[in-house]
């Protein structure tokens, strides 16, 4: 066995399972290099059928596929939109940049937004609720969709992280009018920078594709413009790259429930640390990051533990940043005095160490071990 006790461990370490070298060759071969290849379709409908969506429109990043989303519903002046204040900023960019208000609910115990919560902050101009599916487990999503059918309003899905993920058996990336993907590094799978965008109403996906592609008009005289875009696309590289990866996607998530649960089992009555469980209401956990919250009788921060990880060269990386504590948003006087106690308390308590599917189970044992030191360290 190797010899691991000098080791650093990055906090993430993507998997190629053996078939993506030849088909991205096989764009140099072809010359499909550009969106215009015939990969970006393929990927596009596999992906789509995987969600059981009629269309998948794929663009150039995870943050891409948000914009498109919010803009392609028509979200603008006038109009609240519900999202979790703890989440990461590409769910709120094109929110605010179109002009919607955001309106924050805070986390339950999950990292998930507490959808308890939504009903009240409802008024006449609440027009959509962002879901956006956290770290391990799925938001509960049959009171949202509940909610949103009584009262007429859109849902948009973040799915990210919960590629091959499903809620109450049902696949995420099919809820709502909407679902949003990524395929950066870190996620289950890549295609180095990459998104897509996954709907069954054909008109809001030709929505999709017109905003992905500058808003140029079939129809229109080429250069001819009625509105913006961007240029959003995705090259047949990246969805070569995507399509070798996709063959593996239940590997993929089995290696994380893998990884996550032999992390349970090491870091078991480890001191300080609250562990992720294994089993929600209505899902298994996908472990797509291993992450864990601080006791409150732990006289320190992630921050400090985070430090001495490093220094034992484990890479981590802190919990999201709440929207409401955000400077940006604070400058242009959003969220003024608002206060959500659990999105607060998790972002200061909350890391997640090494998660990448490349971790052999050996390299999980001596991260644990490490963890535990530190942990030990601390308390002691
Ligand atoms: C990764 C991620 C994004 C952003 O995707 P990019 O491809 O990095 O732009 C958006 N939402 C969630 C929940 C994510 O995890």
């Amino acid at each position: 066995m190797a010899d691991l006790s000098s080791q650093a461990f990055p906090v993430n370490t993507p998997k190629f399972w053996g078939n993506e070298k030849e088909l991205v060759a096989k764009c140099i071969e072809t010359g499909w290099i550009s969106s215009e290849g015939p990969a970006v379709k393929d990927f596009e409908g596999k992906l789509a059928a995987r969600c059981q969506r009629r269309h998948g429109i794929a663009c150039a990043n995870g943050t891409a596929a948000l914009d498109i989303a919010v803009q392609a519903l028509g979200l603008g002046q006038g109009d609240e939109v519900i999202l979790p204040t703890f989440c990461i900023i590409s769910c709120i960019n094109q929110i605010v940049r179109g002009g919607s208000t955001p309106v924050l609910i805070d986390s339950d115990d999950t990292f998930n937004m507490d959808v308890s919560q939504i009903a009240a902050k409802l008024t006449p101009k609440t027009k959509a609720i962002l879901c956006v599916h956290t770290y391990h487990f799925p938001v509960d999503m049959a009171p949202v969709m509940a909610l949103a059918k009584e009262r007429g309003l859109k849902v948009i899905e973040d799915a990210a992280e919960m590629i091959g993920q499903t809620c109450a058996g049902k696949p995420c990336g099919s809820f709502g009018d909407i679902s949003t993907m990524s395929f950066y590094p870190n996620k289950h799978i890549t295609t180095g920078e990459g998104g897509m965008v996954l709907c069954d109403d054909p008109e809001l996906a030709e929505r999709c594709r017109k905003l992905r592609n500058l808003c140029f008009d079939p129809k229109k005289r080429r250069f001819v413009h009625e509105e913006l875009g961007w240029n959003y696309r995705m090259t047949n590289l990246q969805a070569a790259l995507g399509l070798g990866q996709l063959e593996f996607l239940d590997a993929a998530v089995l290696r994380k429930r893998e990884i996550g649960q032999l992390y349970s089992n090491l870091l078991k009555g480890c001191p300080g640390l609250v562990l992720p469980p294994d089993l929600n209401k209505n899902e298994k956990n996908i472990y797509w990051v291993y992450g864990v919250e601080l006791q409150p009788s732990v006289p320190a921060d992630a921050e400090e533990v985070m430090r001495r990880l490093a220094d034992a060269k484990v890479g981590t990386r802190p919990f999201f940043w709440p929207m409401h504590e955000q400077p940006v948003f604070l400058q242009m006087g959003l969220f003024k005095g608002l206060s959500f106690p659990v999105a607060e308390r998790i972002a200061r308590k909350g890391f997640y160490i090494p998660s990448g599917l490349a971790l052999t189970n050996e390299e999980v044992t001596e991260v644990a071990r490490r963890v535990r030191a530190v942990m030990e360290g601390l308390s002691g």
